[in-house]
């Protein structure tokens, strides 16, 4: 089968004609005229806001002479006026763009994406116009925001290949390493909105265990983007207000307060995507650990919001990690288990997945529990004696550690309110070991 051949075409100066004056010609016109076309227009009705434009009028029925100079003709009539036109052009060897009428045509547009100086033309040769729209919308969506800037470096690169006489081969590797180099410098994080591709309308983004030092750079430069930020309680508001001047509202509990029902949070991520904001749904962690953030997720795509997931450091590791002790150690655990504590028959149900003592458990939500959880753990054949750690407040100020055995888990008192993981398993021995290797001077993480 034989394939159409792309060309683009410089109009200017040259005449067109555009043969019918209702809508469909109306809605060729304006690119005719960006693209320097001396436009004629002719047919017996022409809508007025033909002519307002800067286009010849010619009132009357199409004539075979009226093609008298065209370099094009588009054909945006009836059909028995197009085939006429398509016959006569034809005969002159003037190609004809018949909208709409395949059959009177011999030269067919593109769907057309257009971005600073770039053109792209999609064609499917006029099997699928449908699908050259959807191509045309994903090329859209894929095109760099900064191709004005691609665009100056490769203008700037032909000057001086032309100049010093590059061999054609050293072109291209030099134009990718300049392209390149347009964005080593953005590296480092961005200090204001233009720079970097701008979210989704909701980012789900994890905010660590509190520390803004270990929010990704992502997550800044979201932050930094960001019209509405909704945070949970775990999230440093005093942080927050450093990095970002988008309104900000803590949806999780607060002192003396219930946190904002889930739906309500679904609801004004939803209006305010609709809105056009920018929002950020800021969670501690990791937002798919135990944050409800799939469900936030799943009620964006219902909603068909497009939607980001902006992964963060969950507590889950950093937490024993911050203490020095890692959930898996050759020797001691080759794997672990995090479980929520929050509801103590789920947990139950979690712990038989595994064989006692074979991996690292790690426990989220599970201070108020930590008794409880203790018992079940005996009772599924846990030995008393494992090694078990308190971690509460990880990355934060006020971080406070414990360590011992299952059997003393309940009788520990963590200080009240913050935030904290509990860690059983041989792994806990790692920062016995660290602690006593650096004469209790342990740092890891930060410098305290
Ligand atoms: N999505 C979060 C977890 C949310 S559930 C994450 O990936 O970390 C909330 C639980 O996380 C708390 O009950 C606590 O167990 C844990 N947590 C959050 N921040 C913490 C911190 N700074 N130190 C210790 N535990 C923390």
């Amino acid at each position: 089968m034989s394939v159409m051949f792309p060309a683009f075409l410089d109009l200017r100066g040259r005449k067109v004609l555009v043969v019918g004056g209702g809508p469909v010609a109306a809605g060729k016109i304006d690119s005719l005229l960006a693209a320097g076309a001396n436009v004629t227009v002719v047919a017996p009705e022409i809508r007025p806001e033909i002519e307002q434009l800067n286009v010849e009028i010619v009132r009357r029925a199409f004539r075979e002479t009226d093609l008298e100079g065209a370099w094009w003709v588009v054909a945006a009539a009836p059909r028995e006026v197009n085939r006429s036109v398509s016959e006569a052009a034809g005969a002159r060897r003037i190609f004809v763009n018949a909208v709409d009428d395949p059959q009177h045509a011999s030269a067919y547009l593109g769907g057309v994406v257009r971005r600073d100086g770039v053109t792209i033309a999609v064609s499917t040769d006029g099997r699928a116009p449908a699908l050259a729209g959807l191509l045309r919308e994903a090329l859209d969506a894929f095109l760099p925001r900064e191709i004005e800037a691609w665009l100056k470096t490769s203008d700037e690169a032909r000057r001086r290949w032309r100049a010093e006489r590059t061999p054609m081969g050293a072109r291209r590797p030099q134009l990718l390493s300049m392209l390149n180099a347009l964005y080593a410098s953005k590296s480092h994080i961005p200090t204001s909105n233009a720079q970097g591709t701008p979210f989704a309308a909701v980012a789900l983004v994890g905010a660590g265990p509190g520390d803004p030092e270990l929010w990704t750079q992502r997550a800044v430069r979201y932050l930094r983007q960001a019209d509405l930020v909704l945070y949970d309680s775990l999230v440093d508001a005093n942080a927050l207000r450093r990095y970002t001047e988008a309104q900000c509202f803590c949806v999780g509990k607060r002192a003396g307060r219930e946190s904002v029902r889930q739906e309500t949070i679904h609801r004004v991520m939803i209006r305010a995507a609709r809105q056009g904001k920018r929002v950020v749904r800021l969670k501690g962690g990791d937002p798919f650990v135990f944050g409800r953030g799939a469900e936030e997720a799943m009620a964006l795509a219902a909603a068909d919001i497009p939607f980001e997931v902006v992964p963060g450091v969950t507590s889950a590791i950093a937490a024993p990690a911050l203490a020095g002790i890692p959930v898996t150690h050759r020797g001691s655990a080759s794997g672990f288990l995090v479980l929520s504590g929050h509801a103590t028959d789920a947990f139950e149900n979690g712990l038989r997945a595994v064989q006692p003592n074979t991996v690292s458990l790690v426990v989220l939500m599970g201070l108020g529990s930590r008794g409880e959880l203790a018992e079940k753990l005996i009772a599924r054949g846990w030995d008393a004696a494992t090694p078990a750690a308190i971690v509460c407040g990880a990355s934060m100020p006020d971080e406070w550690i414990w360590t011992g055995t299952v059997a003393k888990l309940g009788a520990t008192e963590p200080p009240a309110g913050i935030a904290g993981v509990v860690v059983i398993g041989n792994v806990v021995r790692v920062r016995e070991r660290l602690v006593a290797a650096e004469e209790q001077k342990v740092m890891y993480g930060r410098n305290r």
